[in-house]
């Protein structure tokens, strides 16, 4: 499978990033995690606009989800289309934070012609040809870590949390473990929010992971060089922080 990513600011766009938005491939088949806003923009740079077969949000913040907004009225307007829904993986309440983030007046009340909204619980399903796990990672709302395996290979993903047992079991044994390192080491940092460097490697390392990527620091008062350090202290294996456009073959 293959990894690219279209966005990974955390929590608000950079000057060169857009928020959260990674489009992984396998078989043909083009399944997007996460659509943080600006990431709507970098997908087009990578295919067509509506070469897209299914969409997972791993959690509801408006860094993860906004541009499944914007892609309503790219879908819904297309003079190619109509399109067949979209399936969309998410917390249960997506359709309505996703309805109320999009309507206007008079706007039409449902957006079950754009998208089929599947929602997510703890345990296993396919989406395409991949073998899909999740489960509940600590962020202060309902929130997913997801595991991809694709013919025998693993991509691991944390979205958003802060150090939990979840992680470590979704990413065991990945070959590449996409994973957030919002907040830097050694600075008093609210609990139950986020990871630092050093703590997204330990999970890494705990795991037994192949690959380290570091995602979702926030380009305004992170530090790409102090959460490498920190997080090179804690797992032997390659560590990249992760830019827009970055691909991965797994
Ligand atoms: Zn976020
Ligand atoms: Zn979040």
């Amino acid at each position: 499978m293959r990894l690219t990513v279209l966005g990974c600011a955390g929590s608000f766009p950079g000057p060169e990033a857009p928020c959260s938005a990674y489009l992984v491939e396998a078989d043909g088949f083009r399944l997007l995690i996460d659509f943080g806003p600006g990431s709507m923009s970098a997908l087009q740079r990578y295919g067509s606009l509506y070469a897209v077969d299914a969409i997972l949000l791993s959690h509801l913040h408006c860094d993860h989800m906004l541009d499944a907004c914007s892609y309503i009225v790219a879908r819904r307007y297309a003079p190619a289309g109509p399109f067949p829904p979209l399936p969309v993986y998410a917390p249960v309440n997506a359709p309505e934070r996703i309805t109320a983030a999009y309507g206007g007046e008079n706007e039409p009340m449902s957006i079950g012609d754009v998208y089929s909204f599947y929602a997510l619980q703890p345990g296993s399903f396919p989406i395409g040809p991949f073998a899909v796990t999740v489960d509940r990672v600590n962020h202060p709302i309902e929130t997913y870590g997801v595991r991809l395996e694709h013919e025998g290979k693993v991509l691991a993903y944390s979205a958003d949390t802060a150090p939990c047992e979840a992680l470590i079991r979704l990413a065991q044994g990945a070959d590449v473990f996409l994973c957030e390192a919002s907040y830097l080491d050694g600075v008093d940092n609210p609990p139950d929010l986020h990871l630092t460097g050093r703590e997204a490697a330990e999970h890494a390392t705990k795991a037994g992971v192949g690959r380290l990527l570091l995602t979702h620091l926030v380009p305004a008062w992170g530090s790409e060089a102090l959460t490498h350090e920190a997080a090179s202290s804690a797992f032997s294996g390659p560590i990249d922080i992760v830019r827009p456009g970055a691909r991965y073959d797994i």
